[in-house]
């Protein structure tokens, strides 16, 4: 959840979570904005170790095409802001945890 969400926010929900093998995962349901009751889902993987964005996707028409729409932009310029930064360092941790924890199997 955003705590700083602002009305004229399109983002509904925001997760940060570590998966194995893809990385860190933002994913959000954004609003469309030509039709208001339309939620899309939009979903940005970063590279835990560069933060690079690895993979992209979202389930609008442009995002069908494997193009890029409005929706990942914001995505990406969230990952800048202090707050995301915050979530995807804890995911981090969280990775770091789980690898240790793998690595203790052995
Ligand atoms: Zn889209």
């Amino acid at each position: 959840m955003i705590s700083t969400q602002i009305p004229k926010n399109p983002i509904k929900r925001l997760d940060v979570f570590y998966t194995l093998g893809e990385g860190v995962i933002i994913s959000a349901d954004v609003q469309s904005r030509t039709r208001k009751d339309l939620i899309h889902y939009s979903r940005i993987a970063i590279d835990p170790i560069s933060l690079k964005i690895v993979k992209e996707s979202c389930s609008c028409e442009a995002g069908a095409f494997h193009r890029k729409c409005w929706r990942l932009k914001v995505l990406e310029q969230l990952i800048s802001s202090e707050e995301i930064k915050a979530k995807i360092e804890k995911a981090r941790q969280e990775m770091m945890q789980i690898e240790e924890d793998i690595a203790s199997w052995g």
